[in-house]
């Protein structure tokens, strides 16, 4: 053993020591390493700033420029940092152009606290799926993203902050429910928050049911793109289980639409289980210059000032953006109770 890998093994297996000793709840993880959630402030959930959709069989570190995708986004995310924001979840998951070493430039450079993930993308009927998840059991699946949690990220050290998978609408096909499985798997293990990309609330509905049945509590799932479903009923039911209720479309283009969202949150008593962000960004593996980069600073300059108007309070605001997301984020193992 060389004194470098020696000095990472130590390294690793004291991150493991610490996370043992630490009250739960009371750490999150960046691709800089553990924080405390009460370090994270203002956060953006729901973010990219690298994808491709080549498709699971393609998708490769080969395809793109690391150095021209991290000069692309330094930029947008030093804008936001500079805005106020300290904490960046980057939602890109592996196969769909997850690189945790250009999130580690980015943070360093503009000092902002950035999470990547462990899981697989099921939406988008399967195309980032990659071949091996067929094989195998959703208990090996899980024991690849433990293994990344506990180990780093390849061979980069760098750990996952939250489990993200993706699911088509529902009702659940045989390979989204075992990813789903391997999620709540991987948080009984980990503690790690589990976001699911969910087509609707048939999904949503049977996602939280099945880790209900494999004794995870629905505080430790995220509903992402809940805005899609227009069943607000549905979204109630899933807020009063216990779940997150993130809603990430917010752009330039849909500010009242959003607001009224979150108005009808907080008319139902459920500002306290609701995430906001903008699923905006991010570099386009494929197209020339990385295509057209939205910028991550809409929530900032046009969307609270709209909540402000709308009658939020400087501490509904403060729910939304600072306490919520360090409780959904926050790493400790939510177990059902019967
Ligand atoms: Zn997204």
């Amino acid at each position: 053993m060389n004194r470098r890998h020696f000095l990472k093994q130590a390294a690793l297996y004291f991150s493991a020591a610490s996370m043992q000793t630490a009250p739960r709840g009371d750490q999150v993880m960046t691709v800089l390493g553990p924080i405390r959630p009460s370090e994270m402030g203002m956060t953006l959930p729901h973010e990219h700033v690298l994808v491709d959709f080549v498709g699971a069989e393609q998708a490769s570190p080969s395809r793109y420029d690391a150095e021209a995708v991290f000069k692309t986004a330094l930029p947008h995310v030093r804008r936001v940092r500079a805005l106020g924001c300290r904490t960046f979840v980057d939602c890109t998951p592996a196969f769909i152009g997850r690189d945790p070493g250009i999130l580690k430039r980015l943070a360093s450079a503009a000092g902002l606290n950035i999470l990547t993930n462990t899981g697989y993308y099921g939406a988008a009927n399967d195309k980032f799926v990659p071949r091996h998840a067929y094989d195998e059991t959703a208990e090996q699946l899980s024991q690849r993203w433990v293994r990344e949690w506990q180990q780093g990220i390849a061979e980069t050290g760098i750990r996952p902050g939250f489990i993200k998978i993706g699911v088509d609408s529902g009702p659940l096909s045989a390979i989204d429910r075992k990813l789903v499985q391997a999620a709540a798997l991987t948080h009984l293990e980990s503690g790690l928050t589990i976001a699911s990309h969910t087509g609707n609330s048939v999904a949503a509905l049977e996602q939280i049911e099945a880790l209900k049945e494999a004794g995870v509590d629905p505080n430790a799932w995220i509903w992402v793109h809940a805005k899609r479903e227009p069943d607000a009923g549905a979204v109630f039911k899933a807020a009063r289980s216990g779940a997150w209720i993130e809603f990430d479309s917010i752009g330039p283009t849909r500010i009242s639409q959003n607001v009224e969202l979150v108005k009808a949150m907080k008319d139902a008593r459920l500002l306290g289980r609701v995430l906001i962000s903008q699923d905006a960004g991010w570099y386009h593996v494929g197209e020339p210059g990385g295509g057209k980069f939205q910028p991550f600073d809409t929530l900032f300059v046009e969307f609270l000032p709209a909540l402000r108007r709308a009658g939020f309070s400087q501490s509904e605001i403060n729910a939304l953006t600072i306490a919520n997301p360090a409780a959904a984020f926050g790493i400790k193992v939510r177990r059902s109770t019967p």
